[in-house]
């Protein structure tokens, strides 16, 4: 699944549209992960900024949407993180637990209209409960 490219310059609120979009037109997650009872997701931000976004923990049941896109908590920031694949292959895997890092690639808004790079680093656990038990 691809987005469109050439949504140059999109604001804030277009972004947040776009993002619950793309979550509404996600399948479930018991129709994707059918063997999953309960996904964990924890979201930790490191970074060289004073201001670094709060955790953040989302749990997914089988009737929610099956879409793993975050975006950067910076408001000023383009970028987003994408967990859709490391998901799927833990849940493929039957990994109980997976971690790791991502970068954010995205660019935020400076003074004077310049734009430097995001680089917050997320550190992801994600824990996956099976639903027909061992
Ligand atoms: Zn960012």
């Amino acid at each position: 699944m691809r987005l469109s490219a050439g949504q140059s310059g999109a604001a804030g609120g277009d972004r947040m549209f776009l993002l619950r979009r793309d979550r509404a037109a996600a399948p479930a997650m018991r129709t994707l992960f059918p063997s999953v009872a309960q996904l964990r997701l924890e979201l930790r931000f490191e970074g060289s900024a004073s201001n670094i976004p709060v955790p953040q923990t989302h749990i997914l049941h089988p009737a929610a949407r099956a879409y793993f896109v975050f975006l950067c908590p910076y408001a000023d920031c383009d970028g987003r993180f994408d967990l859709g694949a490391i998901v799927s292959s833990a849940v493929e895997d039957s990994l109980a637990r997976a971690e790791g890092q991502l970068e954010c690639t995205g660019s935020r808004v400076g003074g004077h209209s310049s734009r430097r790079l995001c680089h917050l680093r997320l550190h992801y656990v994600i824990t996956s409960t099976d639903a027909s038990g061992p």
